[in-house]
């Protein structure tokens, strides 16, 4: 049989539902501006616009919402979400096809990804207010602080949809219903809302569910309800550094608590538990911790790379902003890591290095502002090369 190319499996199998409730194939998709977004309310008409992006799939041409996830494969280095898509779906893209040919054969949701809205209680500093609540009340408590820095967020509210009895019913007919393979939860912190539960609850015990944490809510409650899962339920621990380096970043966390609570969860016999960290400017100054802190545990580190567009737009939390200084002192400290998992990760991501000064200066503003609203100190927890008053 003759697989397209650009060919992904997502829109056969997934289901992503938004933090507004939208849906798309995947969490990666891009709803066209002009087209009407469907949500849970309208499950039945997106099942017939989820059957133009698989014939257009088939076909072999790109779906206007796949442009830009397909697109960044033309980037060195750059593991797409359909790669990433392809892989984790195990049936073979041949079956996937004959299957979809089969009339008789309904096509149900069978991977699920579940944003119940951006409540969170941490102010990451790469993350904005789509995915954190806090975000949102400090952006609005601080809007001409942001401006002044070009930072200008949609000021969109998401609505408490879980709790509309018809959105809420059809989600748990949907993961209740027996194709279902796999549950994702992310958010926002997804173990700040307790509709979590609820859905939990529902699943059947083959599903193998999975969390994207900030780890600060884990819970005799959380351990308890998803201990009558068969499979291992996965926690991916998002953590960008290990003490002080963790409460600037992940501003709001303790890392005294996210440390128990690693313990806690690594000493549960149902639970298997991994790090997700992003390479970042402050990976300079924090990844080395971090992968001594995974060694120590024995738990295992996928990594990843901050989003270009994060923030304002402009680039300025990627490597590219930071000095050659702490670069170069950097890329002494990491040779005797190169034996561990995720090396090549590493040093991908510093052969990209080029130094941007104006992006140097706008990481450098966006640091001093967060240090005065939030009474942080950046120089005092980083030790960078640089001096702020001096840079700026
Ligand atoms: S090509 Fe990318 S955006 Fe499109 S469905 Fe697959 S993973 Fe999602």
């Amino acid at each position: 049989m003759n697989i397209p190319k650009k060919f992904c499996k997502a829109p056969f199998h997934g289901l992503s539902i938004d933090s507004y409730s939208n849906l798309s194939p995947c969490c990666e998709y891009k709803h066209d501006p002009a087209e009407k977004k469907y949500n849970l309310f309208y499950f039945d008409l997106w099942q017939s616009k989820l059957d133009t992006i698989r014939k257009e799939m088939i076909q072999g041409n790109t779906p206007t919402g796949c442009k830009s996830c397909i697109e960044k494969e033309n980037i060195d280095g750059i593991h797409s979400n359909r790669m990433h898509m392809n892989h984790v779906i195990t049936e073979s893209a041949e079956n996937i096809i004959k299957n979809y040919a089969d009339k008789n054969k309904k096509i149900k949701p069978r991977d699920i990804e579940i944003k119940l809205g951006n409540l969170c209680n941490l102010k990451c500093f790469m993350c904005g207010p789509y995915a954190s609540s806090r975000i949102m009340e400090e952006y609005e408590m601080n809007q001409n602080g942001y401006k002044e820095l070009g930072i200008i967020h949609s000021g969109r509210k998401i609505k408490n949809w879980w709790d509309d009895s018809s959105k809420q019913k059809k989600l748990l007919e949907l993961v209740k219903d027996g194709d279902v393979e796999k549950i994702h939860f992310s958010g926002g912190e997804p173990l700040m809302n307790t509709t979590i539960y609820k859905i939990i609850d529902v699943c059947h015990p083959n599903v193998k569910i999975s969390f994207s944490t900030n780890m600060t809510m884990i819970s005799e409650k959380f351990i308890n309800a998803t201990s009558r899962f068969n499979k291992k339920v996965a926690v991916y621990a998002s953590i960008d550094g290990v003490g002080e380096h963790n409460n600037y970043i992940r501003f709001g966390s303790d890392w005294k608590n996210i440390e128990k609570n690693f313990i806690t969860l690594k000493n549960t016999a149902h639970i298997e538990i991994g790090i997700s960290y992003i390479l970042q400017h402050t990976s300079v100054f924090t990844l080395i911790d971090l992968l001594e802190f995974s060694n120590l545990h024995n738990i295992p580190i996928t990594l990843g790379t901050v989003y270009e567009k994060s923030v304002d737009g402009s680039g300025h939390l990627t490597i590219n902003s930071v000095s050659p200084t702490d670069y170069k002192n950097f890329c002494m400290k990491i040779k005797k890591y190169e034996k561990v998992l995720g090396y090549s990760t590493i040093s991908q991501w510093l052969e990209k290095y080029k130094f941007n000064m104006i992006l140097h200066k706008k990481f450098v503003n966006y640091m001093k502002s967060l240090d005065k609203i939030r009474h942080t100190d950046f120089l005092q927890t980083f030790h960078p090369s640089w001096e702020i008053n001096e840079t700026a």
